[in-house]
């Protein structure tokens, strides 16, 4: 008998090291690193693994148990991706069975505890199923869910994950997840006769009694001409058109029953009759020197920034040199915020790509993530350009050519919680470095981090200036609240000012936007007469008014009340409200403008299904006229008749406490300033705060980054952040205060020990308790001419002293590198 044949595996489960498992000669021989196997661990679970080596060496301390069963022909996962794990596992303070679970779609991970479910939608012919799998699929009939365990006791097999691995396949199950919200993709609205007047009698009889209804007789008409051909519903713009009618009367005979309305998605739609695609448009002077600039820089192995103002053409500059990428046959990322994903900007790209674009998103459903990421796994053209948010920098590419981060600035590009916590644009620099892949910067508010990189030329850079069709930059414009409302001439949060450019923008027929950031009613009610405001029994911040729903909720967690009439210390009935969010803008604005349509987007109004893209098609096609939104409003989109843009407040932005906030009231505000007058008219911004002199604000109002920028690298240098330095954030996490106090006192204080005055903290975050859970930060400032790794080793140092104390068990400690 030979050595016998180990594999060392990842585990999905936040453990440092490797797993060593027997197998035996034949199985070496097939397996292969990145190909699944699934593998016991501790006395009864069952867990996906991926084999990262085939060797001969027995692990000294344990017996190496067998593997159950390899779970693929081919790998699954590249060597270029197990690299850029270990990479992410390290920079990140994490593990790499961390990322695992973060990069591979749960459905390719199943394991013992996984949730099954039964695909009630799915037509199945019995035939077609293996006995085994009929056997899952009807113990689901009797059960609607079953654990993979479960499953494994009803077919009395140990290991039924390739059985299940095949039924999902075969698209008969599903795996439950955290309810995550559907990915909401862009609706098309449709609409098609009642079925009530299926008949030609009921049609008649219906036309009859329009009769005195000319114009919606004339809908009614045309839209059976129109589906008598297609025997579909019909989109309403085109009924509108050939009816030569207006949405208000199609809406009307929606309303009455009479015409159905049917939402469908776009990229459902589109490629049916395989349209032919939109030719590139060609770029303008501006674009093309700056299409020229990147190339060059690109030549030259630099990332690069491309800078444009907003609406100055960047998209089509990418679509470019994405057009480059794909002819020599290579593959495209393009990276966007999760929010900013909207399907305005996923047609645009299928407009001119069709169906090599494929769209990756964590809140796309399971089935649809493993098809991009075995499309792209074998490069199928099918997905050979990928849009996504951040979790797409995971996706196995075999050849990768360019990366866009559109949006670079864009603090969503960090992940927050759970780990890896990893920044999404800084990963992808380091992916384009392992694949040779060029990668691009774009916006046009860099981060201060981006900016300072092209400064010191470490990162190439291209310019755009104007925007588009030399549409001017927006004339903007500063209110002082404070002295308007010294004046009495506030009405409500209004100022004059901006109530009569509201007046006037209306009147023109154009679109108004107005962002306040914050949702609900009012984020403080107080009792006058004691000062007593309602808080969340599970977290230390005050309770959100919310109006509509007569409610007083929780931010941070799921609490919520019904309103009370009176105080609840005092008895009291004279509350008051402190500050305000959207709705009470809505509010005022019904009140001040009674025949405006008046829209709300923030959270709360785009929660329901499909609720986000409902309210941009209906701004859109003009059924609102003025637009009330949170950050949600900033994000990209391109609104074509919006000519004023109204800023309600800007000083809760400038005042948070964070040596981030006045970069980030930059980015934010000429952001949203950016949706105005994005045609020939020039727009209209008009910010109004109690502060017009602020530093930001004038940089702001005179489009000067360049100056933004140099202050805030000068007062970042001063104070030891980055770029010039790097930060790690360790937050302690514990439901018992006294404990958690100590904890983190004793680690910082050993932290100062190596690291002296670079030791900020242990301090209380700003909401000091959420979910019952108190919370400490220490911030760790280390020179970028100090080493990372050296750092990080110190203080897995200390964490290993810290966990051998024995009262400080149960306190979590959560590493954020380069936190923002
Ligand atoms: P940005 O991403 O810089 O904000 P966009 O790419 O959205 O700007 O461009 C703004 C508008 O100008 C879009 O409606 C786009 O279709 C149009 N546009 C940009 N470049 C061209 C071009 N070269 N030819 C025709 N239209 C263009
Ligand atoms: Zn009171
Ligand atoms: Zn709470």
């Amino acid at each position: 008998m030979g050595m016998p044949y180990f594999i060392n595996v990842i585990l999905p489960i936040p453990l440092e090291k490797e797993f060593t498992y027997s197998i035996s000669p034949t199985e070496a021989e097939l397996l292969k690193p990145g190909m699944r196997v699934a593998v016991p661990f501790g006395k009864s679970k069952i867990y996906t693994a991926i084999v990262v080596k085939v060797h001969q060496t027995a692990p000294t301390v344990y017996e190496a148990k067998e593997i159950d069963q390899i779970l693929d022909q081919d790998p699954l996962v590249t060597p270029t991706q197990l690299r850029f794990w270990e990479w992410l596992a390290q920079y990140y303070m994490c593990t790499v069975g961390e990322v695992f679970r973060a990069a591979v779609p749960s459905a390719l991970l199943l394991e013992s505890e996984t949730l099954i479910l039964r695909n009630e939608k799915a037509i199945i012919d019995e035939t077609d199923l293996k006995d085994d799998e009929f056997l899952v699929f009807e113990a689901l009939q009797h059960q609607s869910i079953l654990r993979v365990r479960e499953i494994s006791d009803i077919l009395e097999k140990k290991n039924v994950i390739p059985i299940l691995n095949s039924l999902l396949e075969k698209n008969i199950i599903f795996i439950k997840e955290e309810v995550y919200e559907q990915y909401k993709p862009k609706l098309v609205r449709y609409v098609q006769l009642g079925k009530d007047y299926s008949t030609e009698e009921s049609l008649e009889a219906l036309l009859l009694s329009l009769s005195r209804a000319p114009k919606q007789r004339d809908v009614v008409l045309s839209l059976f001409q129109l589906q008598a051909v297609t025997k579909k519903p019909v989109k309403i713009s085109d009924l509108a058109t050939s009816a030569n009618s207006s949405n208000s009367i199609i809406k009307t005979l929606i309303d009455k029953g009479i015409l159905e309305e049917q939402f469908i998605r776009t990229d459902r739609v589109v490629f049916e009759g395989g349209h032919d695609h939109e030719a590139l448009k060609s770029l303008n002077e501006y674009q093309q020197s700056a299409f020229d600039a990147i190339s060059k820089s690109f030549a030259l192995g630099k990332v690069t920034l491309l800078h444009g103002v907003t609406s100055s053409g960047k998209t089509e500059v990418y679509v470019k040199l994405i057009q480059e990428v794909i002819k020599n046959g290579k593959q495209a990322l393009y990276l966007l915020p999760e929010i900013a994903l909207t399907t305005q900007l996923i047609s645009r790209l299928q407009a001119y790509f069709g169906e090599k674009v494929a769209v990756y998103h964590s809140k796309y459903n399971v089935q649809e993530r493993v098809e991009v990421w075995n499309n792209v796994l074998k490069k199928e053209t099918t997905a050979q350009i990928v849009i996504g948010a951040r979790s797409a920098i995971f996706l196995p590419f075999q050849d990768l050519g360019l990366i866009i981060v559109d949006e670079e600035h864009e603090s969503s590009f960090k992940q927050y919680d759970p780990a890896p916590r990893y920044h999404a644009r800084d990963a992808a620099v380091v992916l384009g470095n392992f694949h040779g892949s060029n990668v691009l910067l774009g916006s046009a508010t860099p981060s201060v981090e981006t900016f300072y990189n092209v400064k010191i030329s470490k990162y190439g850079y291209a310019r755009i200036q104007r925007r588009y069709g030399d549409v001017l930059m927006p004339e903007m414009e500063l209110v002082n609240i404070r002295e308007q409302t010294r004046k009495k001439r506030m009405k409500g949060h209004f100022s004059e000012r901006l109530l009569e450019e509201i007046t006037e923008t209306l009147e023109n027929g154009e679109q108004v936007i107005l962002f306040q950031n914050r949702r609900g009613y009012a984020p403080i009610l107080e009792c006058t007469t004691c000062g007593h405001t309602p808080q969340c029994p599970n977290c230390d911040v005050s309770l959100t008014y919310h109006q509509l729903r007569k409610q007083l909720r929780c931010h941070y967690c799921s609490y919520h009340i019904a309103l009370q009439t009176s105080c609840q210390a005092c008895g009291s009935t004279t509350l008051d409200t402190k500050g305000f969010g959207t709705e009470q803008v809505e509010q005022e604005l019904q009140a001040l403008f009674p025949t405006a349509k008046v829209g709300r987007m923030d959270l709360d109004t785009t929660r329901g299904k499909y609720g986000y893209e409902k309210i941009i098609s209906a701004f859109e096609q003009q059924e609102i006229d003025i637009l009330v939104g949170t950050q949600m409003l900033t994000k990209g989109l391109d609104f074509r008749n919006v000519n004023l843009v109204g800023i309600m407040n800007a000083d809760t932005l400038l005042n948070f406490p964070d040596y981030r906030a006045h970069e980030r009231s930059f980015q934010l505000l000429t952001q949203v300033a950016g949706r105005a007058g994005r045609t020939q008219k020039r727009g209209k911004v008009i910010i109004q705060s109690y502060d017009p002199d602020h530093r930001i604000l004038q940089q702001v109002t005179t489009h000067d980054y360049v100056e933004m920028f140099n202050e805030q690298l000068y007062e970042r240098e001063q104070f030891k952040y980055p770029p010039g330095n790097r930060i790690i954030r360790i937050t302690f996490k514990h439901k018992d205060y006294n404990k958690l106090n100590e904890a983190a006192e004793w680690f910082a204080k050993s932290l100062r020990i190596g690291f002296g005055k670079m030791v900020l903290g242990p301090e209380y975050p700003p909401v000091a308790r959420i979910r019952n859970q108190y919370l400490k930060n220490v911030l760790l400032k280390i020179g970028n001419d100090h080493s990372l790794v050296h750092t990080k080793n110190s203080i897995k140092r200390i964490e290993k002293s810290f966990n051998a104390i024995s009262f400080y068990r149960g306190v979590r400690v959560i590493y954020n590198v380069d936190h923002i």
